[in-house]
């Protein structure tokens, strides 16, 4: 009888897992593992509420493996060391993980190398429709701009979508620790695990989604991407399924799920990106630690609809992404704060916290990232009058303005009684863009 480990990663689902397929494949049992790294909460990315989404994703992967007779073990320590153990335990002849894109997963799949040699397994498509590195520009490793990367991207074959396994053999008294309680800091998580992120995409309109997606209030796009960042849904099933059902809707969708593989590319070919600027414009940021970051974090810039986002960050743990470009912009270029520290500030909150996706589309905002257009500056009022145009989003999270009637909720400091509790804007708003066209000798 042989045994093979199924490492699961960002990758916690039954449906569409190539890992889950591949060890099925390889041996007669199988033992679906998931491993609790304190690497990974020593790089400060396992925050509460990716803690707490996680804690109900491994719950719900366990509840749907067990009808299949297998079920998930969770180990705690090192990946590698620990993976390793339980290969030594069960004389596992195989083990398989699905292939990472950033520095963190390169050194963790260096590590499993290292302990397992040539029983480890490195399965590509898990993590994306495509995979990294499958589209290339001629005589490069990357695509650095997203039109002509979403051109091929769109012309590139795809692999099978698996279906989920009929049966599964997982063999008893396997000790495992509990899934860890968390208790995550924002007060509106929704739900983690795959059979959630399945409703959510099941009972999802996308006919909807061209019309409605840069609409605010409407709040009319998935909210599937924590369940995209911890493989609850596969990219590749979804990006197939839109694909059959058509529409202008699944294409915008599509699009959307092709900037998602875009980011993922440009990290796995430079994982330092993560960190340090992608294209250095030579900026010398202003420093960190004074009032104006506060407002920021806090949601009290006295620019409405950026404080609108940043509360329903604090609040949900998700921003539509609509507010992320806008509070990103404020920060980075009307601020003139290094992108790194809202990146960490999203981290600390984002339930689909996510390296490639969070990082690249900082840099992109900053204007040090993949943008043709790096020096612009995303007025908050002119977003505002156009994508919350009865200034519903606002009222919905800015209590202060909760009584200022539609688009005049957006600049408070004209209304007649200046709402109280509510604070002066930041900066001018006539001089949005001056610090960083200062900075960059842009006069
Ligand atoms: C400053 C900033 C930080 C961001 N940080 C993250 C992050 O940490 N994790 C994350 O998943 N997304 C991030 N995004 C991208 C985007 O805002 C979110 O993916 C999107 O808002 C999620 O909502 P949704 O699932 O309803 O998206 P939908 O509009 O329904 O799109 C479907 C899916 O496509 C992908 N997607 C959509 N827009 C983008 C984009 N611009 N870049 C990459 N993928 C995209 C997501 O996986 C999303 O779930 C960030 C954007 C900005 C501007």
């Amino acid at each position: 009888m042989s045994l093979a480990i199924a490492l699961l990663t960002q990758d916690l689902r039954v449906h569409d897992n190539p890992v889950l397929h591949a060890a099925r494949a390889a041996a007669d049992e199988v033992v679906p593992l998931f491993v609790l790294d304190p690497d990974v909460d020593a790089t400060g990315f396992a925050a509460p509420n990716r803690a707490a989404f996680l804690a109900d994703c491994l719950a719900d992967l366990d509840a749907s493996l067990r009808p299949l007779g297998g079920r998930l073990v969770l180990r705690r320590g090192p990946a590698a060391t620990a993976t390793a153990r339980l290969a030594a335990e069960l004389d596992a002849a195989s083990v398989h993980v699905a292939a990472g894109v950033s520095a963190f997963a390169h050194r963790r799949e260096q590590a499993l190398r290292t302990e397992l040699g040539d029983r480890l397994h490195v399965h590509d498509g898990s993590l994306t429709a495509v995979v990294p590195g499958a589209v290339t520009p001629a005589g490069k490793d990357h695509y650095a701009v997203f039109t002509p990367y979403h051109r091929a991207w769109s012309q590139a074959p795809r692999r099978t979508v698996h279906r989920p396994p009929k049966a599964l053999r997982t063999p008893d008294g396997i000790a495992s620790e509990p899934v860890p309680a968390v208790r995550p800091e924002s007060p509106a998580l929704p739900p983690g695990g795959e059979r959630a992120g399945r409703r959510l995409w099941r009972g999802y309109d996308l006919d909807r989604y061209a019309e409605l997606h840069d609409d605010l209030a409407a709040d009319g796009t998935s909210r599937l991407s924590p369940y995209l960042h911890f493989g609850c849904l596969s990219a590749a099933e979804l990006a197939a399924e839109a694909h059959r059902r058509g529409g202008d809707g699944a294409e915008a969708f599509v699009r959307q799920l092709a900037w998602r593989d875009f980011h993922h590319q440009v990290l796995a070919a430079r994982p330092r990106a993560a960190r340090e600027a992608y294209r250095d414009r030579g900026d010398h940021w202003l420093p960190e630690d004074d009032e104006e970051c506060a407002a920021w974090r806090a949601g009290r810039t006295g620019f409405p609809l950026v404080d609108a986002g940043m509360r329903q960050l604090a609040h949900e743990g998700w921003m539509h992404n609509r507010a992320r470009l806008v509070t990103a912009s404020f920060l980075a270029k009307t601020l003139y704060r290094d992108w790194r520290i809202g990146a960490r500030h999203f981290l600390r909150f984002l339930v689909d916290g996510d390296l490639a996706n969070n990082q690249l589309n900082w840099q992109w905002v900053a204007g040090t990232g993949t943008d043709t257009r790096p020096n612009r500056v995303l007025n908050p009022l002119a977003q505002a009058d156009r994508l919350d145009p009865d200034g519903a989003y606002v009222r919905r999270w800015v209590p202060e303005l909760a009584h200022v009637p539609g688009r005049a909720v957006h600049r408070p400091w004209l209304l007649d009684e200046r709402p109280a509790g509510y604070p002066d804007p930041l900066v001018d708003p006539s001089a949005l863009s001056d610090r960083l066209r200062a900075a960059r000798g842009l006069d």
